[in-house]
């Protein structure tokens, strides 16, 4: 089966009248169907570039981006971006009301998840009402209504405090696997990503290019949080890829 996404020899170049910017440089790699990958880089190296070139918004300067499905736009940000003003449900409806797919159906879908991930009781709660975590798994709900085959997450547990995000983002690929979604996930969180990725790709500083690429074995199953972070090969995954990432400060 073909890879569902597919990047070669991407570049992206932000050009304004003062300045260029090289972001990305030849990246190339792909990802299978119902993988989740990382994407690991220091801060300003060009990943957010990387997202937006792989959904679309942005096109690459050159190199070509394929897409082996026809729904692919599912993303997941940093900040939750609930509407404070609307209930959870309403705020669940909000990908399929932009998208104009509001019908019966995708309603009752919607719901399905809410009840399958515990959030059913907090349906008419406004987001105030709910902790980060939770927020963040309804954005996660709003998100997959709207039945993307790939969800593409931009640093989206950063925001969290450090145990809300150990437990969210276990929990999160956990639904992701569960829903057999295809996930690029961009971190600059080394341990997050060696304990809830199938690969990892490491990039440089800008402008990125890839520097390596690990498959992740951690011998467990993953269904915990502390799981994944106490199989005695996960600290050597940190370490290498600790060693790759050019970090100064
Ligand atoms: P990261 O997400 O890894 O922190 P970004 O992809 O956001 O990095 O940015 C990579 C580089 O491209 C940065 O130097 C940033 O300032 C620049 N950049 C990002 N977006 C734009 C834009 N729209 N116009 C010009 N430069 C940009
Ligand atoms: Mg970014």
């Amino acid at each position: 089966m073909e890879p569902i996404v597919v990047l070669e020899n991407v570049s992206v170049n932000y050009n304004s009248p003062e300045m260029e910017t090289k972001a990305l440089e030849n990246i190339s790699f792909s990802v299978e169907e119902g993988e989740f990958v990382s994407v690991v880089g220091p801060s300003g190296c060009g990943k957010s570039t990387l997202l937006s070139v792989i959904s679309g918004l942005l096109k690459p300067s050159s190199g070509t981006v394929k897409i082996n499905s026809n729904n692919i736009l599912g993303y997941m940000l940093q900040k939750d971006y609930l509407f404070e003003w609307r209930t959870i449900e309403n705020n669940i409806y909000l990908g399929l009301e932009i998208q104009n797919k509001l019908t019966k159906e995708n309603k009752e879908y919607a719901n399905l998840l809410l009840e399958k991930y515990g959030l059913i009781d907090f349906k008419n709660k406004y987001p105030s009402e709910l902790s980060g975590g939770m927020r963040q798994r309804a954005a996660l709900i709003r998100t997959l209504a709207t039945k993307p085959e790939v969800l593409l997450l931009d640093e989206a547990f950063s925001a969290l405090d450090y145990q809300t995000r150990l437990y969210i983002s276990n929990e999160i690929k956990n639904i992701i696997k569960k829903e057999k979604k295809t996930a690029i996930l961009v971190t600059h969180d080394i341990s997050e990503a060696v304990s809830i990725s199938d690969r990892v790709i490491v990039l440089s500083k800008r402008p990125a290019k890839v520097k390596s690429i690990h498959v992740i074995d951690l011998e467990t199953n993953g269904e915990t949080a502390t799981d994944a972070r106490q199989s005695p090969k996960f600290k050597d995954y940190f370490n290498e890829i600790w060693k790759e990432l050019d970090i100064h400060v």
